[in-house]
This record gives structure tokens, sequence and C-alpha cells, in this order.
């Protein structure tokens, strides 16, 4: 029979790996510790959904952190222009594993209203993207439904002493375009 540590070594779906992979996810989807990169309008909805009216703390997410280094929930809150998406990537690099990405709101999404040459179009062609919540900005509601299933996903994950997500060496910074005076 394999030695304990040989079977969590190799990973694998057995008994014992499951047991421990829903054990440590049940310990980290209660202790999300934020990192807000909080830019523009939808900071005060932010500012609103961490409040004590809808309590955070409930989901085990209250502690905002502002060091990536402290951090496993980048949550990005409003407009990125081309500017700011180099320091974006930097924040994500500087946060250990594991670490889940928020887009939050219609510009983190896609860009929202700002179709235009200074705006990135959603910052999943930055950084790679857990849970996406839509809106303009959204209500705390949606971003309490969002972290819910967000909470669900982690809970499902499957090995545990993993990296979850690719390098984002992997990932182009997108090209900025100017418009020609
Ligand atoms: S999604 Fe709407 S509210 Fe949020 S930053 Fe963009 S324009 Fe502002």
């Amino acid at each position: 029979m394999p030695e304990v540590h040989e079977i969590l070594r190799q990973g694998g779906d057995s008994f014992l790996t499951t047991k421990v992979d829903a054990v440590v996810n049940w310990g980290r989807k209660y202790s999300f510790f934020l990192y807000p990169f909080v830019t523009a309008c939808c900071g005060m909805e932010f500012m609103s959904a961490a409040g004590p009216r809808y309590d955070l703390d409930r989901f085990g997410a209250a502690l905002p952190r502002f060091s990536p280094r402290q951090a496993d929930l980048l949550m990005v809150v409003g407009t990125i222009s081309h500017r700011q998406a180099p320091i974006l990537k930097k924040v994500y690099d500087q946060m250990a594993e594991p670490k889940w990405v928020v887009a939050w709101g219609a510009c983190t999404c896609s860009g929202g209203p700002y179709n235009n040459y200074a705006t990135v179009q959603g910052i999943d062609t930055i950084v790679p993207v857990d849970l996406y919540i839509p809106g303009c900005p959204p209500r705390p509601e949606a971003v309490m439904d969002g972290l819910i299933k967000l909470q669900g996903s982690v809970q499902n994950e499957r090995g545990w002493n993993k990296p979850r997500h690719r390098e984002t060496s992997d990932l182009t910074l997108p090209i900025i375009e100017r418009p020609v005076p």
C-alpha cells in the first residue's frame, strides 16, 4: 500500500486526497483576503458592498489587504486604462498561490461604455479571471451572489497543493492604439 505522503504527492482522486481537498477548500472559501484594485465609479458600490449593511464578513471576505503578498482575492473594481494594465499585472504576479480574480462591473468585464483607445476591453486580456460580476455598477446583491458562486467553485477545486493558474507570462499585454494626430 502506498505511503500517505506518496498519495498526497501524486494527487489523484483517492479517498484521502479528495478529503484533504474538501477540508482545505472549506477553509479557503471562508477566508478570502481581498485586494481591492479600485479605480473608478464602481468603487462607490464597492464601499457599499463592503460596509456593515451587506457585511462581507459573512462570507469570510471582510478584511482588505493592501499588500498583494498578503491577499488571495484580487477584486478589480472600475475602468482599467492601458496605462494601468502593467500595474494590474504586476499586482497579480505578486500574489501568492492560490489566488482568484474577480472582474467587478461592466468596465472590467468588457470595457463597459468605454470602447476607446485608452480602455482595456476586459481585464481577462491581462490576468485570468475567475468571476465576472456584470452591472454598471453591480448592485451589492449581485456581488454577494458572485461571492457565493466563487465559494462553490473553490469548494470543488481539485489538487489543493498544485498551482491553479497559468503563468501570466503566457498572456500578452494589449496593444495600445493611439489616434493619429
Ligand atoms: S462599470 Fe459603470 S459604474 Fe463601474 S466603473 Fe464602469 S462606468 Fe463606472
